[in-house]
Protein backbone atom coordinates (compact mmCIF):
# COMPACT_ATOMS: atom_id res chain seq x y z
CA UNK A 1 0.00 0.00 0.00
CA UNK A 2 1.44 3.40 -0.85
CA UNK A 3 1.17 6.28 1.74
CA UNK A 4 0.24 9.55 0.59
CA UNK A 5 3.47 11.72 2.35
CA UNK A 6 6.83 9.94 2.59
CA UNK A 7 9.69 11.92 3.63
CA UNK A 8 13.26 11.62 2.75
CA UNK A 9 14.04 11.78 6.82
CA UNK A 10 12.33 12.37 9.68
CA UNK A 11 15.28 15.05 10.59
CA UNK A 12 14.22 16.95 7.65
CA UNK A 13 10.50 16.98 8.60
CA UNK A 14 11.08 17.35 12.34
CA UNK A 15 13.78 20.80 11.54
CA UNK A 16 10.72 22.34 9.55
CA UNK A 17 8.47 21.80 12.16
CA UNK A 18 10.66 23.19 14.83
CA UNK A 19 11.62 26.27 12.54
CA UNK A 20 9.90 29.81 13.16
CA UNK A 21 8.00 29.64 10.27
CA UNK A 22 6.19 26.10 11.39
CA UNK A 23 2.43 27.03 11.37
CA UNK A 24 0.85 26.57 14.27
CA UNK A 25 -1.23 23.35 13.60
CA UNK A 26 1.78 22.09 11.97
CA UNK A 27 3.99 22.12 15.13
CA UNK A 28 1.55 21.32 16.91
CA UNK A 29 1.10 17.65 14.89
CA UNK A 30 4.88 17.78 15.88
CA UNK A 31 4.11 17.60 19.93
CA UNK A 32 1.41 15.09 19.24
CA UNK A 33 2.18 11.93 20.95
CA UNK A 34 4.38 13.82 23.53
CA UNK A 35 2.94 11.90 26.63
CA UNK A 36 5.20 9.22 27.63
CA UNK A 37 3.11 6.18 27.56
CA UNK A 38 4.01 3.61 30.56
CA UNK A 39 2.54 0.37 29.20
CA UNK A 40 4.20 -2.75 28.82
CA UNK A 41 7.11 -0.91 30.43
CA UNK A 42 8.49 -2.01 33.57
CA UNK A 43 9.61 1.42 34.59
CA UNK A 44 6.16 2.38 37.10
CA UNK A 45 6.32 -0.79 38.58
CA UNK A 46 9.99 -0.91 39.57
CA UNK A 47 9.42 2.10 41.20
CA UNK A 48 7.81 0.78 43.56
CA UNK A 49 10.59 -1.33 45.44
CA UNK A 50 13.81 0.61 44.14
CA UNK A 51 14.07 5.02 44.40
CA UNK A 52 12.82 6.14 40.81
CA UNK A 53 15.41 7.90 38.36
CA UNK A 54 15.32 11.56 37.60
CA UNK A 55 12.56 13.32 35.24
CA UNK A 56 15.17 14.97 32.38
CA UNK A 57 12.82 18.31 31.57
CA UNK A 58 15.99 20.23 30.06
CA UNK A 59 15.80 21.52 26.57
CA UNK A 60 16.76 19.17 23.99
CA UNK A 61 18.90 21.26 21.96
CA UNK A 62 20.87 18.59 20.43
CA UNK A 63 18.45 17.32 18.11
CA UNK A 64 18.04 20.81 16.31
CA UNK A 65 21.89 21.23 16.60
CA UNK A 66 22.25 17.65 14.76
CA UNK A 67 19.28 17.87 12.16
CA UNK A 68 20.48 21.40 11.20
CA UNK A 69 23.76 19.84 10.47
CA UNK A 70 22.47 16.70 8.27
CA UNK A 71 19.80 19.04 6.88
CA UNK A 72 22.41 21.89 5.46
CA UNK A 73 25.07 19.22 4.13
CA UNK A 74 21.69 17.90 2.32
CA UNK A 75 20.83 20.95 0.85
CA UNK A 76 23.96 22.66 -0.05
CA UNK A 77 26.39 19.77 -0.37
CA UNK A 78 24.21 16.76 -2.32
CA UNK A 79 27.39 15.43 -4.06
CA UNK A 80 29.09 15.28 -0.76
CA UNK A 81 26.46 13.84 0.97
CA UNK A 82 25.68 11.19 -1.62
CA UNK A 83 29.79 10.34 -1.31
CA UNK A 84 29.25 9.96 2.06
CA UNK A 85 25.92 7.70 1.61
CA UNK A 86 28.01 5.64 -0.91
CA UNK A 87 31.07 5.23 1.23
CA UNK A 88 31.94 2.07 2.22
CA UNK A 89 31.10 1.86 6.11
CA UNK A 90 32.11 -1.67 6.39
CA UNK A 91 29.49 -3.24 9.58
CA UNK A 92 27.08 -1.76 10.90
CA UNK A 93 27.06 -3.43 14.29
CA UNK A 94 24.93 -2.08 16.33
CA UNK A 95 20.81 -2.45 15.95
CA UNK A 96 17.95 -3.56 16.83
CA UNK A 97 15.69 -5.52 14.07
CA UNK A 98 12.45 -3.92 15.15
CA UNK A 99 13.58 -0.64 16.03
CA UNK A 100 15.43 -0.82 12.48
CA UNK A 101 12.06 -0.97 10.42
CA UNK A 102 10.50 2.70 9.80
CA UNK A 103 6.94 2.93 10.64
CA UNK A 104 6.26 2.82 6.81
CA UNK A 105 6.97 -0.65 6.98
CA UNK A 106 5.13 -1.21 9.88
CA UNK A 107 2.03 0.04 8.12
CA UNK A 108 2.57 -2.35 5.11
CA UNK A 109 3.58 -5.15 6.92
CA UNK A 110 0.71 -4.79 9.44
CA UNK A 111 -2.46 -3.81 6.84
CA UNK A 112 -1.44 -7.24 4.84
CA UNK A 113 -1.54 -9.11 8.17
CA UNK A 114 -5.06 -7.58 9.20
CA UNK A 115 -3.64 -5.84 12.51
CA UNK A 116 -5.07 -3.12 13.71
CA UNK A 117 -4.52 0.74 15.49
CA UNK A 118 -6.07 2.27 18.54
CA UNK A 119 -5.36 4.20 21.51
CA UNK A 120 -2.35 3.46 23.38
CA UNK A 121 -4.22 3.69 26.93
CA UNK A 122 -4.35 7.34 27.98
CA UNK A 123 -1.71 8.55 25.56
CA UNK A 124 -2.28 10.80 23.30
CA UNK A 125 -0.89 8.23 20.57
CA UNK A 126 -1.66 4.77 18.37
CA UNK A 127 -0.76 1.83 19.16
CA UNK A 128 -0.97 -1.49 16.99
CA UNK A 129 -2.71 -5.06 17.94
CA UNK A 130 -2.90 -8.09 15.78
CA UNK A 131 -6.63 -8.02 15.97
CA UNK A 132 -8.96 -10.96 17.06
CA UNK A 133 -8.93 -14.60 16.39
CA UNK A 134 -12.85 -13.45 14.62
CA UNK A 135 -10.41 -11.35 12.01
CA UNK A 136 -11.60 -8.31 14.37
CA UNK A 137 -9.58 -5.29 15.39
CA UNK A 138 -11.94 -5.52 19.66
CA UNK A 139 -13.52 -1.94 20.84
CA UNK A 140 -12.15 1.20 19.76
CA UNK A 141 -9.72 -0.50 17.06
CA UNK A 142 -9.78 -0.21 13.40
CA UNK A 143 -8.04 -2.24 10.67
CA UNK A 144 -4.65 -0.18 9.38
CA UNK A 145 -5.37 -1.20 5.98
CA UNK A 146 -8.66 1.33 6.20
CA UNK A 147 -6.98 3.92 7.87
CA UNK A 148 -6.95 7.30 6.15
CA UNK A 149 -3.62 9.43 5.06
CA UNK A 150 -3.89 11.51 8.24
CA UNK A 151 -4.19 8.87 10.44
CA UNK A 152 -1.34 6.86 9.17
CA UNK A 153 0.50 9.74 9.53
CA UNK A 154 -0.75 10.20 13.28
CA UNK A 155 0.17 5.84 13.46
CA UNK A 156 4.00 6.89 11.91
CA UNK A 157 4.36 9.30 14.50
CA UNK A 158 3.29 7.35 17.57
CA UNK A 159 5.50 4.42 15.92
CA UNK A 160 8.42 6.47 15.56
CA UNK A 161 10.18 9.74 16.21
CA UNK A 162 8.89 11.28 12.63
CA UNK A 163 7.86 14.72 13.40
CA UNK A 164 7.77 14.59 17.37
CA UNK A 165 8.74 17.93 18.56
CA UNK A 166 10.79 17.18 21.43
CA UNK A 167 9.47 19.51 24.28
CA UNK A 168 12.29 18.32 26.32
CA UNK A 169 14.39 15.76 26.70
CA UNK A 170 12.67 13.67 29.11
CA UNK A 171 9.25 13.12 26.88
CA UNK A 172 12.04 12.64 23.66
CA UNK A 173 13.46 9.61 25.63
CA UNK A 174 10.04 8.67 26.77
CA UNK A 175 8.63 8.18 23.64
CA UNK A 176 11.32 6.66 21.62
CA UNK A 177 11.47 3.46 24.22
CA UNK A 178 7.34 3.38 24.05
CA UNK A 179 7.55 3.07 20.34
CA UNK A 180 8.84 -0.46 20.81
CA UNK A 181 5.43 -1.41 22.35
CA UNK A 182 3.60 0.13 20.24
CA UNK A 183 4.18 -2.07 17.22
CA UNK A 184 5.47 -5.27 18.99
CA UNK A 185 1.65 -6.98 17.55
CA UNK A 186 3.50 -6.50 14.32
CA UNK A 187 7.32 -6.95 14.73
CA UNK A 188 6.63 -10.13 16.96
CA UNK A 189 4.89 -11.60 14.49
CA UNK A 190 7.82 -14.32 13.34
CA UNK A 191 6.03 -13.96 9.95
CA UNK A 192 7.40 -10.54 9.68
CA UNK A 193 10.95 -11.35 11.07
CA UNK A 194 12.33 -12.20 7.30
CA UNK A 195 10.56 -9.27 5.71
CA UNK A 196 12.16 -7.07 7.94
CA UNK A 197 15.67 -8.76 7.90
CA UNK A 198 14.86 -8.15 3.98
CA UNK A 199 14.18 -4.35 4.45
CA UNK A 200 17.28 -3.70 7.29
CA UNK A 201 19.69 -5.23 4.45
CA UNK A 202 18.15 -3.31 1.87
CA UNK A 203 19.03 -0.08 3.99
CA UNK A 204 22.46 -0.72 4.66
CA UNK A 205 23.36 -1.60 1.40
CA UNK A 206 21.83 1.51 0.51
CA UNK A 207 23.98 2.87 2.91
CA UNK A 208 27.70 1.17 2.30
CA UNK A 209 27.50 -1.26 4.54
CA UNK A 210 28.96 -4.62 3.88
CA UNK A 211 28.23 -6.62 7.16
CA UNK A 212 25.05 -6.11 9.59
CA UNK A 213 24.93 -7.94 12.97
CA UNK A 214 21.48 -7.07 14.43
CA UNK A 215 19.96 -7.91 17.45
CA UNK A 216 17.00 -10.24 18.08
CA UNK A 217 15.23 -12.65 20.65
CA UNK A 218 14.51 -15.75 19.86
CA UNK A 219 11.72 -18.05 21.19
CA UNK A 220 10.92 -15.62 23.92
CA UNK A 221 8.00 -17.47 25.32
CA UNK A 222 9.66 -21.01 25.64
CA UNK A 223 12.55 -19.02 27.23
CA UNK A 224 10.17 -16.78 29.98
CA UNK A 225 8.46 -20.17 30.75
CA UNK A 226 11.65 -21.66 31.86
CA UNK A 227 12.39 -18.69 33.81
CA UNK A 228 9.13 -19.02 35.52
CA UNK A 229 9.90 -22.46 36.51
CA UNK A 230 13.59 -21.89 37.92
CA UNK A 231 11.63 -18.89 40.13
CA UNK A 232 9.06 -21.88 41.17
CA UNK A 233 12.24 -24.30 42.13
CA UNK A 234 15.03 -21.28 43.52
CA UNK A 235 11.85 -18.75 44.61
CA UNK A 236 14.66 -17.08 46.68
CA UNK A 237 16.87 -13.77 45.62
CA UNK A 238 19.89 -15.05 47.19
CA UNK A 239 19.86 -17.77 44.59
CA UNK A 240 20.91 -15.65 41.74
CA UNK A 241 23.11 -13.49 43.43
CA UNK A 242 25.96 -15.82 44.53
CA UNK A 243 27.93 -17.76 41.64
CA UNK A 244 28.50 -20.94 43.98
CA UNK A 245 24.37 -21.44 43.18
CA UNK A 246 25.05 -20.95 39.50
CA UNK A 247 25.59 -24.22 38.01
CA UNK A 248 22.68 -25.67 40.06
CA UNK A 249 20.44 -23.61 38.46
CA UNK A 250 22.10 -23.85 34.78
CA UNK A 251 21.55 -27.72 35.47
CA UNK A 252 17.88 -27.25 36.32
CA UNK A 253 17.26 -25.56 32.53
CA UNK A 254 18.61 -28.21 30.87
CA UNK A 255 17.00 -31.05 32.76
CA UNK A 256 13.72 -28.82 31.80
CA UNK A 257 14.66 -28.40 27.85
CA UNK A 258 16.97 -25.43 27.47
CA UNK A 259 18.71 -27.91 24.98
CA UNK A 260 14.84 -27.91 23.36
CA UNK A 261 14.27 -24.41 23.00
CA UNK A 262 17.56 -23.74 21.64
CA UNK A 263 17.26 -26.42 18.97
CA UNK A 264 14.03 -24.79 18.19
CA UNK A 265 15.68 -21.67 17.57
CA UNK A 266 18.21 -23.25 15.42
CA UNK A 267 15.42 -24.15 13.23
CA UNK A 268 13.27 -20.70 13.60
CA UNK A 269 16.77 -18.92 12.41
CA UNK A 270 17.38 -21.33 9.28
CA UNK A 271 13.83 -20.49 7.95
CA UNK A 272 14.27 -16.70 8.62
CA UNK A 273 17.46 -16.88 6.45
CA UNK A 274 16.04 -18.86 3.74
CA UNK A 275 13.02 -16.84 3.46
CA UNK A 276 14.86 -13.91 3.51
CA UNK A 277 17.39 -15.33 0.46
CA UNK A 278 13.86 -15.88 -1.37
CA UNK A 279 12.82 -12.23 -0.82
CA UNK A 280 15.73 -10.67 -2.09
CA UNK A 281 16.10 -13.47 -4.77
CA UNK A 282 19.45 -14.07 -4.23
CA UNK A 283 19.70 -17.64 -5.97
CA UNK A 284 18.73 -15.78 -9.21
CA UNK A 285 20.13 -13.39 -11.87
CA UNK A 286 17.67 -10.98 -10.64
CA UNK A 287 19.27 -10.77 -6.51
CA UNK A 288 19.01 -7.63 -5.23
CA UNK A 289 22.38 -5.59 -3.77
CA UNK A 290 20.70 -6.30 -0.31
CA UNK A 291 22.21 -10.29 -1.13
CA UNK A 292 25.89 -9.28 -0.81
CA UNK A 293 25.40 -7.84 2.86
CA UNK A 294 26.47 -10.18 4.89
CA UNK A 295 24.85 -11.05 8.67
CA UNK A 296 24.66 -12.46 11.88
CA UNK A 297 22.82 -11.98 14.59
CA UNK A 298 23.45 -11.25 18.38
CA UNK A 299 20.57 -12.78 21.21
CA UNK A 300 19.66 -10.86 23.50
CA UNK A 301 19.24 -10.57 27.07
CA UNK A 302 16.22 -7.83 28.84
CA UNK A 303 17.85 -5.60 31.64
CA UNK A 304 14.26 -4.43 32.90
CA UNK A 305 13.14 -7.88 33.48
CA UNK A 306 10.99 -7.47 36.81
CA UNK A 307 8.82 -8.86 38.95
CA UNK A 308 5.31 -8.38 39.85
CA UNK A 309 6.46 -6.07 42.46
CA UNK A 310 8.29 -4.25 40.65
CA UNK A 311 11.94 -5.64 41.75
CA UNK A 312 14.39 -7.24 40.09
CA UNK A 313 13.90 -10.30 37.52
CA UNK A 314 16.63 -11.83 38.33
CA UNK A 315 15.26 -15.70 37.05
CA UNK A 316 14.43 -13.86 33.92
CA UNK A 317 17.74 -12.48 33.19
CA UNK A 318 19.65 -15.57 34.31
CA UNK A 319 17.53 -17.99 32.00
CA UNK A 320 17.72 -15.08 28.81
CA UNK A 321 21.20 -15.40 29.26
CA UNK A 322 21.72 -19.11 29.39
CA UNK A 323 19.39 -19.57 26.66
CA UNK A 324 21.36 -16.96 24.58
CA UNK A 325 25.25 -18.24 25.08
CA UNK A 326 24.39 -21.48 24.68
CA UNK A 327 22.64 -20.55 21.40
CA UNK A 328 25.31 -18.61 20.15
CA UNK A 329 27.99 -21.68 21.14
CA UNK A 330 26.19 -23.82 18.95
CA UNK A 331 24.41 -21.93 15.95
CA UNK A 332 26.64 -19.93 13.71
CA UNK A 333 23.98 -17.05 12.82
CA UNK A 334 24.09 -16.06 16.41
CA UNK A 335 27.84 -14.31 16.65
CA UNK A 336 27.08 -12.92 20.38
CA UNK A 337 24.98 -11.74 22.89
CA UNK A 338 23.67 -8.32 23.81
CA UNK A 339 21.82 -6.82 27.51
CA UNK A 340 19.47 -4.07 25.83
CA UNK A 341 16.27 -1.82 26.94
CA UNK A 342 16.44 1.36 29.30
CA UNK A 343 19.47 1.77 31.50
CA UNK A 344 18.29 4.70 33.32
CA UNK A 345 15.45 3.11 34.97
CA UNK A 346 14.99 2.18 38.67
CA UNK A 347 15.20 -1.91 37.97
CA UNK A 348 17.88 -1.89 35.66
CA UNK A 349 20.04 0.20 37.83
CA UNK A 350 19.41 -1.80 41.02
CA UNK A 351 19.53 -4.59 38.98
CA UNK A 352 23.24 -3.77 37.27
CA UNK A 353 25.80 -5.43 39.59
CA UNK A 354 23.55 -9.23 39.92
CA UNK A 355 23.31 -8.71 36.14
CA UNK A 356 27.08 -7.97 35.31
CA UNK A 357 27.24 -11.07 38.02
CA UNK A 358 25.56 -13.56 35.64
CA UNK A 359 26.68 -12.37 32.81
CA UNK A 360 30.58 -12.94 34.33
CA UNK A 361 29.68 -16.31 35.42
CA UNK A 362 28.56 -17.16 31.72
CA UNK A 363 31.68 -15.85 30.00
CA UNK A 364 33.57 -17.95 32.08
CA UNK A 365 31.52 -20.80 31.25
CA UNK A 366 31.46 -19.93 27.49
CA UNK A 367 34.47 -18.18 27.14
CA UNK A 368 34.42 -18.27 22.80
CA UNK A 369 31.13 -16.64 22.85
CA UNK A 370 31.25 -12.92 22.06
CA UNK A 371 29.55 -10.05 24.64
CA UNK A 372 28.45 -7.09 23.53
CA UNK A 373 26.48 -4.68 25.94
CA UNK A 374 24.82 -1.88 26.26
CA UNK A 375 26.53 0.33 28.76
CA UNK A 376 26.95 4.15 29.28
CA UNK A 377 23.80 5.03 28.00
CA UNK A 378 23.48 7.48 30.61
CA UNK A 379 23.32 11.29 31.92
CA UNK A 380 23.43 12.85 34.69
CA UNK A 381 20.18 14.28 33.61
CA UNK A 382 18.34 10.77 34.10
CA UNK A 383 20.13 9.43 37.02
CA UNK A 384 21.94 12.73 39.07
CA UNK A 385 25.44 14.15 38.97
CA UNK A 386 28.24 12.37 40.01
CA UNK A 387 26.02 9.19 40.24
CA UNK A 388 28.49 6.03 40.38
CA UNK A 389 26.35 3.72 37.70
CA UNK A 390 28.01 6.75 35.36
CA UNK A 391 30.86 4.92 35.64
CA UNK A 392 30.56 1.56 37.02
CA UNK A 393 27.79 0.60 34.22
CA UNK A 394 31.53 1.03 31.64
CA UNK A 395 33.47 -0.79 33.78
CA UNK A 396 31.62 -3.48 35.20
CA UNK A 397 30.26 -4.44 31.38
CA UNK A 398 34.17 -4.63 30.56
CA UNK A 399 34.75 -6.97 33.25
CA UNK A 400 31.97 -9.08 33.03
CA UNK A 401 33.22 -9.90 29.50
CA UNK A 402 32.05 -7.38 26.58
CA UNK A 403 34.34 -6.80 23.44
CA UNK A 404 32.02 -4.28 22.27
CA UNK A 405 30.07 -1.41 24.40
CA UNK A 406 26.92 0.29 22.88
CA UNK A 407 26.63 3.90 23.45
CA UNK A 408 29.08 4.51 26.59
CA UNK A 409 28.22 8.41 26.23
CA UNK A 410 28.23 8.49 30.44
CA UNK A 411 31.93 8.81 29.68
CA UNK A 412 31.90 12.62 28.68
CA UNK A 413 30.60 13.16 32.74
CA UNK A 414 33.48 11.82 34.60
CA UNK A 415 36.51 13.33 35.80
CA UNK A 416 39.81 13.38 33.95
CA UNK A 417 41.08 10.90 36.73
CA UNK A 418 38.63 8.72 36.04
CA UNK A 419 37.78 8.84 32.30
CA UNK A 420 41.58 7.88 31.90
CA UNK A 421 40.76 4.85 33.92
CA UNK A 422 37.88 3.65 31.95
CA UNK A 423 39.78 4.35 28.14
CA UNK A 424 42.65 2.47 30.17
CA UNK A 425 40.50 -0.42 30.91
CA UNK A 426 38.66 -0.35 27.41
CA UNK A 427 42.08 -0.99 26.00
CA UNK A 428 43.39 -3.10 27.77
CA UNK A 429 39.91 -4.99 27.04
CA UNK A 430 41.14 -4.70 23.23
CA UNK A 431 36.77 -3.35 23.10
CA UNK A 432 35.19 -1.10 20.91
CA UNK A 433 32.84 1.56 21.56
CA UNK A 434 29.59 1.98 19.39
CA UNK A 435 28.71 5.35 18.56
CA UNK A 436 25.72 6.04 17.74
CA UNK A 437 24.82 9.78 17.41
CA UNK A 438 21.48 9.96 16.18
CA UNK A 439 19.73 8.42 19.37
CA UNK A 440 21.80 9.86 21.84
CA UNK A 441 20.50 13.14 20.30
CA UNK A 442 17.09 11.86 21.04
CA UNK A 443 16.90 9.93 23.94
CA UNK A 444 19.17 11.81 25.64
CA UNK A 445 20.04 15.13 24.16
CA UNK A 446 23.54 14.81 23.54
CA UNK A 447 25.75 16.07 20.73
CA UNK A 448 28.48 17.94 19.74
CA UNK A 449 30.87 19.09 21.65
CA UNK A 450 29.55 17.35 24.55
CA UNK A 451 29.61 14.07 22.74
CA UNK A 452 32.10 12.20 23.95
CA UNK A 453 33.41 10.54 20.64
CA UNK A 454 36.21 13.24 20.29
CA UNK A 455 37.64 12.64 23.98
CA UNK A 456 37.27 8.74 23.51
CA UNK A 457 39.60 9.59 20.21
CA UNK A 458 41.92 11.44 22.17
CA UNK A 459 42.55 8.09 24.78
CA UNK A 460 42.92 6.40 21.57
CA UNK A 461 39.69 3.56 22.34
CA UNK A 462 38.69 2.73 19.70
CA UNK A 463 35.12 3.29 18.01
CA UNK A 464 32.78 2.39 14.99
CA UNK A 465 29.60 4.26 14.55
CA UNK A 466 26.13 2.32 14.22
CA UNK A 467 22.84 2.96 13.53
CA UNK A 468 20.74 1.68 16.73
CA UNK A 469 17.52 2.19 15.61
CA UNK A 470 17.02 3.97 12.50
CA UNK A 471 13.44 2.79 11.81
CA UNK A 472 12.45 4.62 15.22
CA UNK A 473 14.84 7.53 14.95
CA UNK A 474 13.27 8.04 11.63
CA UNK A 475 16.84 8.61 9.90
CA UNK A 476 19.62 6.61 8.75
CA UNK A 477 23.36 4.96 9.08
CA UNK A 478 24.20 7.87 6.55
CA UNK A 479 23.32 10.70 8.47
CA UNK A 480 25.54 9.74 11.50
CA UNK A 481 28.24 9.50 8.94
CA UNK A 482 27.16 13.07 7.12
CA UNK A 483 26.88 14.37 10.94
CA UNK A 484 30.20 13.38 11.88
CA UNK A 485 32.32 14.49 9.10
CA UNK A 486 30.77 17.77 9.06
CA UNK A 487 30.87 18.25 12.76
CA UNK A 488 33.88 16.95 13.65
CA UNK A 489 35.89 17.95 10.54
CA UNK A 490 36.99 14.10 10.07
CA UNK A 491 39.85 13.36 7.24
CA UNK A 492 39.78 10.72 4.50
CA UNK A 493 41.77 8.60 6.87
CA UNK A 494 39.74 9.06 9.70
CA UNK A 495 36.85 8.02 7.97
CA UNK A 496 38.57 4.99 6.08
CA UNK A 497 40.31 4.00 10.20
CA UNK A 498 36.17 4.21 11.20
CA UNK A 499 34.86 2.03 8.53
CA UNK A 500 38.24 -0.50 9.01
CA UNK A 501 37.40 -0.40 12.75
CA UNK A 502 33.58 -1.73 12.29
CA UNK A 503 35.10 -4.97 10.73
CA UNK A 504 37.95 -5.64 13.06
CA UNK A 505 35.77 -5.47 16.14
CA UNK A 506 32.97 -7.31 14.42
CA UNK A 507 32.02 -10.77 15.33
CA UNK A 508 32.38 -12.62 12.34
CA UNK A 509 34.74 -15.84 12.71
CA UNK A 510 38.62 -15.41 12.21
CA UNK A 511 41.55 -13.52 13.49
CA UNK A 512 41.62 -9.77 12.21
CA UNK A 513 43.62 -8.55 9.49
CA UNK A 514 44.86 -5.70 11.55
CA UNK A 515 47.62 -5.54 14.14
CA UNK A 516 46.52 -2.27 15.06
CA UNK A 517 44.06 -0.28 12.93
CA UNK A 518 45.02 2.79 13.87
CA UNK A 519 48.79 2.79 12.14
CA UNK A 520 47.32 0.65 9.34
CA UNK A 521 49.67 -2.34 10.08
CA UNK A 522 48.60 -5.70 8.82
CA UNK A 523 49.43 -9.15 10.78
CA UNK A 524 51.87 -10.18 10.41
CA UNK A 525 51.35 -13.05 7.60
CA UNK A 526 50.50 -10.12 5.34
CA UNK A 527 52.63 -7.60 6.36
CA UNK A 528 54.74 -7.30 3.25
CA UNK A 529 50.82 -7.52 0.93
CA UNK A 530 48.64 -4.87 0.23
CA UNK A 531 45.42 -5.51 1.65
CA UNK A 532 42.33 -5.66 -1.07
CA UNK A 533 44.73 -6.10 -3.77
CA UNK A 534 44.20 -9.25 -6.31
CA UNK A 535 46.98 -11.27 -5.21
CA UNK A 536 48.72 -11.94 -2.41
CA UNK A 537 51.91 -13.62 -0.63
CA UNK A 538 51.50 -17.26 0.04
CA UNK A 539 51.62 -16.61 3.80
CA UNK A 540 48.81 -14.34 3.59
CA UNK A 541 46.82 -16.22 1.35
CA UNK A 542 46.94 -19.00 3.84
CA UNK A 543 46.01 -16.46 6.39
CA UNK A 544 43.03 -15.07 4.74
CA UNK A 545 41.81 -18.87 3.94
CA UNK A 546 41.39 -19.51 7.79
CA UNK A 547 39.46 -16.54 8.84
CA UNK A 548 36.41 -15.09 7.30
CA UNK A 549 36.84 -11.51 8.74
CA UNK A 550 40.08 -10.97 7.55
CA UNK A 551 38.88 -12.37 4.30
CA UNK A 552 35.77 -9.41 4.71
CA UNK A 553 38.43 -7.35 5.60
CA UNK A 554 40.45 -7.77 2.54
CA UNK A 555 37.83 -7.26 0.69
CA UNK A 556 36.64 -3.94 1.85
CA UNK A 557 40.02 -2.58 1.35
CA UNK A 558 39.64 -3.78 -2.12
CA UNK A 559 36.52 -1.43 -2.12
CA UNK A 560 37.24 0.84 -0.50
CA UNK A 561 40.47 1.04 -2.98
CA UNK A 562 37.65 1.41 -5.80
CA UNK A 563 35.63 4.08 -3.70
CA UNK A 564 38.41 6.73 -3.23
CA UNK A 565 39.05 6.50 -7.29
CA UNK A 566 35.42 7.33 -7.89
CA UNK A 567 34.87 9.57 -5.24
CA UNK A 568 38.28 11.39 -3.75
CA UNK A 569 37.32 14.24 -5.27
CA UNK A 570 34.66 15.39 -2.85
CA UNK A 571 36.78 15.21 -0.03
CA UNK A 572 38.88 17.91 0.25
CA UNK A 573 42.33 18.72 2.29
CA UNK A 574 41.94 18.71 5.78
ZN1 LIG B 1 20.89 -0.19 21.13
Amino acid sequence: MKLAIKPATGLAVLLAALSLGAPADFAAAALFGAAPSLAADTHAAASATVSAPKICAQPNDAVREYAAVIERTRKEQPELAEALRVFPKGADLHNHLSGSIPPEKYLTLGGADGACYGPDGGADSYTLNGGTSSGGCGAGFSPISGASAAERERIMESLSMYRFGYPDTQQGHDHFFATFARFRAVSDNACNTAPMLAEVLRQSSQDGVSHLETMLSFQSSAVNALARQLRQKFPEEAAYRDERRFPALRDFLVDAGLNDTVAAARTEIAQYVNKTRTLLKCDSPDAEPACGVSYAFLATVNRTSAQGDGSPDLAKVFTQAAFSMLLSSSEGRVVGVNLLSKEDTAVSLAAFQDQMRIFGYFHEAFPKVNIALHAGELTPCFVGAGNPALKEHLTGTLKAGAKRIGHAVSFAFLKQAEQSEVADLIRRSDALVEIMFTSNAQILGITGIKHPFQQYRAYGVPVAFASDDEGVSHANLTDEWIYAYQNYRLTRDELQYLGRNSLQYSFIPGAPLWADVAKGKTVNACAGDSPGSATMSKGCGRFLKESARATAQWEYEARLKEYWRGYGKYFGKR
